[in-house]
């Protein structure tokens, strides 16, 4: 069984480690750290050979026995059986060939129609029956720029002994993503817009997660804390799956040889996507370099060019891909550790945190460089991409654009996958507007009808349905009022 160790060393030395159910259950680690694993499975030629022709949910029940994992047989089924619910139950993870040697990997193809389903939905899974089976209860944390949130209450609502508390930036998300949140009607879950940001959002739930007072206070109702955000290693194990699947693809419809390397592009924010493909290739998986892509919230292509992780003087610009609008990105710890071990990333840690900076020397800097490269554009270049990747017939969402600078500016002679994070109709007036070049007005319900028109996409019963829903959840607070409204609710 694969142990989880903590990226800022332990306060106490002797009990260290987590067996994957814990790090579930209670993802913070000591002084503030997440959970990484201590070793990961390898991928051998064997298993390539093996995969190649098989289903993607095959695939994930090997990849979770490889990690043996702490979790009932019967449990990890009915979380895998979730990809059912996916638009083709056969293959899940469409990959789709834009180009000579640029591929999509559409990763939206779940209930809320963003990449956030792929993991969210058998990590709820898996978490519910635990509670279930401990008979204990559990209030899961959710901050969202607008799609970890849908995902979460899609996959956690109505489930014994869970509530969920899921807090978004109010007006920082598409109406859809509004509308996918605030129209659940299930007594487990609460739904609260504040008046701030993605990061304001995440830096309140991580205090309360670290808090010993809002513990025991939650306790005295007998509820534990955990938290569905990318900090939670039950979701990256599932985010390491779909690369290998893209991979396999290539293989079987032989566009690639068992040779070759490739390289995978990631449109980033919280980096848990590129999480799962840093840990995809650390098993074996044939991947040259992790393209990571930006929005002007660059913070990411800062430090991977220049090794200095600086947001003192940032502020959050707000652009057409909200979900990769942040300045802390919280997986950039585990690969930290994973390079550098637990005294030094708890020494950069705490230098961002204290001074908001922190900067590594120039071997850690040629080691991050090894590996990840990265870019960014501003929302005229995604604009630009979305039209002028229609016109060729294929139709992208404004985050997944992203990736489009990167494959121009880094030119690999390597067959590129692209994270392709969201359907188009989750962030329609942006997609029109890209498509018509013009910066008119449109609501999310009119842009997506007059696509629907002037292309041949379609939209999806999900979210024609959404129009007709009743709003459930109307609260709008300011930031400091979080920890209150959470403890009524409870
Ligand atoms: C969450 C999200 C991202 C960023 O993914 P990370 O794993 O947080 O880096 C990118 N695009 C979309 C559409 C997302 O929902």
């Amino acid at each position: 069984m694969i142990k989880f160790i903590q990226t800022r060393g332990s306060q106490e030395p002797n009990n260290n480690k987590a067996t994957f159910s814990e790090v579930l259950l209670n993802p913070m680690a000591s002084y503030g750290g997440l959970y990484s694993p201590e070793t990961l499975p390898k991928l051998d030629e064997e298993f390539i050979e093996n995969f190649k022709n098989r289903s993607y949910k095959e695939l994930v029940e090997f990849v979770l026995n490889k990690f043996a994992i702490d979790i009932d047989k019967a449990d990890i089924d009915d979380a895998i059986g979730l990809y059912e619910k996916f638009d083709d139950p056969k293959d899940p993870v469409p990959l789709v060939k834009i180009k000579d040697k640029l591929f999509s990997s559409e990763l939206y193809h779940g209930p809320t129609r963003a990449f956030k389903d792929m993991a969210i939905q058998p990590f709820g899974s898996i978490l519910s029956s635990l509670a279930s089976k401990k008979e204990e209860k559990y209030l899961i944390l959710v901050a969202t720029s607008g799609d970890t949130g849908p995902a979460a209450l899609e996959s956690f609502k109505n489930k014994k002994n869970i509530k969920v508390v899921c807090l978004y930036p109010d007006g920082g998300t598409s109406d859809v993503q509004r509308l996918q949140m605030t129209t659940v009607d299930a007594e487990n879950i609460k739904v609260i817009g504040i008046k701030g940001t993605f990061d304001d959002a995440q830096t309140a739930l991580k205090r309360l997660l670290e808090c010993d007072d809002f513990k025991k206070e939650l306790l005295r109702t007998n509820t534990s804390l955990s938290a569905a955000n990318s900090v939670n290693f039950g979701r990256i194990i599932f985010q390491i799956v779909y690369h290998i699947y893209s991979y396999l693809q290539l293989l079987k419809n032989k566009e690639i040889t068992d040779q070759q390397m490739i390289d995978l592009c990631i449109p980033s924010g919280n980096f848990g996507n590129a999480l799962g493909a840093y840990y995809a290739k650390k098993m074996g998986l044939k991947i040259n370099n992790i393209l990571i892509a930006s929005n002007q919230n660059n913070i990411l292509t800062e430090f991977i060019d220049e090794g200095i992780y600086d947001i003192r003087q940032k502020k959050l610009k707000k652009t057409t891909s909200p979900a990769m609008d942040i300045l802390k990105s919280s997986n950039i710890e585990r690969v930290l550790f994973d390079m550098f071990g637990s005294n030094r990333t708890k020494e950069l840690m705490e230098n961002l945190n204290q001074n908001g900076i922190f900067i590594l020397s120039k071997d850690e800097k040629e080691q991050i460089q090894k590996i990840f490269k990265a870019t960014f554009c501003d929302d005229n270049f995604g604009k630009k991409v979305i039209r002028d990747y229609n016109n060729q017939g294929y139709l992208m969402d404004p985050h997944t654009a992203t990736c489009i600078k990167a494959v121009n500016k880094f030119q690999t002679d390597k067959t590129i996958v692209i994270s392709s994070t969201a359907q188009w109709l989750k962030f329609a007036p942006t997609v029109l507007n890209a498509i018509q070049n013009d910066d008119l007005k449109y609501s999310d319900k009119e842009a997506i009808d007059i696509i629907c028109k002037i292309t041949k996409n379609k939209t999806t019963k999900s979210i024609e349905e959404l129009w007709q829903k009743k709003i459930i959840h109307n609260d709008i607070i300011d930031k400091e009022d979080i920890d209150k409204h959470i403890i009524k609710f409870v």
